[in-house]
């Protein structure tokens, strides 16, 4: 992209009603907008991001065995009076009453509504195990909406819900979902811890949230540090194989791991002193077992391999989307801007014209820009006429994870300046190093 032809709407005053970084930085590098209290609209270079999220859940939901659907954001009350969640759910639900005076709401979750999909679809253990999914916009009428994306009431999440015909096999599912959240964090290059936790409205025995440690996040959180230690990489796993995802789950969560709501000082002080952590975190994922709390009320039964019906147990399973955005800037900044990991960067590469207008710097950039898009990247180019200071701060504001700097100087000695944003280090190469640098960097990505 050429950020002459950009919309790239960057506030050069720091917006006083944001509390903190990323609600400042995401409004300063002009990725989202106030709709009203909330509700954002996505600007372009916003969206971009939460696609590359989008595109990463996708893809490990898929590589779990989990299958995509798109459900509507308005649903009827009814189904939810089935549930008993209609009158339960409180203030939070946003209530509508369409032009025949029916009640609908903007769904805050989708248990009811999936529910009601799999009852009319699926009435044998034949058909099982099933685990459906969307990312879908929610609606929660917040009673404090704030820090911009991290507490919306419109927000983006991803719900997945799982129909095993035992809880054996439910649980497995819900393993399952514990080691595909651990890679998805880690993918967007996030550490995301999960901790034992409290089951709200949802309803359930078997809950963890996953948190991501920031200073700014709304949960207290006390764990062992030796959990910080520990990283799922890129093992392979069969997720069909009740004990590898098993034993997974039991690595990740044998060591003390608690939000406020499930803390227990006893069980803490059992942990080695010099290893107890008292931190805050930000929830972007939550995991639930819940059993027969949606089928037996909604009639949501299969036939089992001895001939008798009996209700589907299920699960849900979140990820907050739009959240991690938010999160992800809480992770990645310096009091510069944005320093986005390289597998969620809306841009990968900028490249800097330090003299527009110079016939050998605009060439080699064009040169650049064309090479690295054909090379499948995605640069930002800043043609613009524009001191290179202002150029430098837009790059570091907007936080693309790599600079390449082209002036007339350096191109008499037939170099460009290649910058890391997370280090600050600059190396000097040919054009066509740089190039080849810049594939090899995102080749794995
Ligand atoms: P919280 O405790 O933060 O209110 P929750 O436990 O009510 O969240 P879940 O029902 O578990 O939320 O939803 C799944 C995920 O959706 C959460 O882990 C979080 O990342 C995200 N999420 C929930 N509420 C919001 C919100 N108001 N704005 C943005 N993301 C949200
Ligand atoms: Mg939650």
């Amino acid at each position: 992209m050429r950020l002459s032809r950009y919309f790239l709407p960057i506030l050069k005053e720091t917006p006083s009603d944001a509390q903190i970084a990323s609600h400042r930085l995401m409004l300063r590098a002009g990725m989202i907008r106030q709709a009203s209290a909330g509700i954002y609209s996505w600007l372009p270079l916003g969206y971009k991001v939460l696609r590359r999220i989008e595109q990463i859940v996708h893809e490990e939901q898929q590589r779990a065995g989990h299958i995509p659907l798109l459900m509507p954001t308005i649903q009827s009350a009814d189904l939810w009076r089935e549930s008993g969640r209609y009158d339960d759910y409180g203030q939070e639900m946003l209530r509508i009453r369409d032009r025949h005076d029916r009640d609908m709401l903007y769904g805050p979750t989708n248990e009811e509504l999936i529910t009601d999909i799999f009852r009319s679809h699926v009435q044998s253990y034949k058909d099982l195990p099933l685990t459906l999914y969307h990312i879908q916009w929610k609606f929660r009428d917040e009673v404090r909406p704030r820090f911009g994306v991290m507490r919306g009431r419109e927000f983006l999440m991803k719900d997945g819900y799982n129909f095993d015909l035992t809880k054996e096999d439910a649980l497995h599912s819900y393993n399952r979902h514990l080691v595909s959240y651990l890679r998805t964090y880690e993918r967007m290059g996030l550490q995301a811890i999960p901790m034992r936790a409290d089951s709200g409205p949802i309803g359930g025995d078997d809950t963890h949230e996953f948190l991501v440690l920031a200073d700014t996040g709304e949960s207290e959180v006390f764990y062992d540090s030796q959990i910080t230690d520990l990283k799922f990489g890129d093992r392979a796993i069969d997720y069909d194989s009740h004990d590898a995802c098993r034993a997974v789950l039991e690595e990740f969560t044998s060591r003390y791991a608690r939000t406020d709501e499930t803390h227990d000082e006893a069980e803490f002080a059992k942990v080695p002193e010099e290893r107890r952590r008292t931190a805050r975190g930000i929830e972007v994922g939550q995991i639930f077992y819940f059993g027969t709390k949606y089928s037996e009320p909604m009639g949501a039964t299969v036939l089992g391999p001895d001939g008798t019906r009996s209700p589907v147990h299920m699960g849900s399973h979140g990820i907050g989307v739009s959240r991690l955005v938010g999160a992800l800037i809480e992770a990645n900044h310096d009091d510069k801007g944005i320093i986005w990991p390289e597998e969620v960067a809306p841009f990968q590469i900028g490249i800097v014209n330090l003299k527009q207008g110079d016939t050998d710097a605009d060439a080699a950039c064009e040169g650049l820009y064309q090479g690295l898009k054909s090379r499948g990247l995605d640069p930002l180019y800043d043609d613009r006429e524009e001191r290179a200071g202002a150029k430098f701060a837009t790059m570091d504001l907007v936080g693309c994870p790599w600079r390449i700097t082209v002036g007339p100087r350096g191109l008499k000695n037939g170099v460009v300046e290649l910058t890391s944003r997370r280090t600050g280090e600059s190396e000097e190469m040919s054009p066509e190093a740089a190039l080849d640098r810049c594939a090899q960097i995102f080749a794995g990505v």
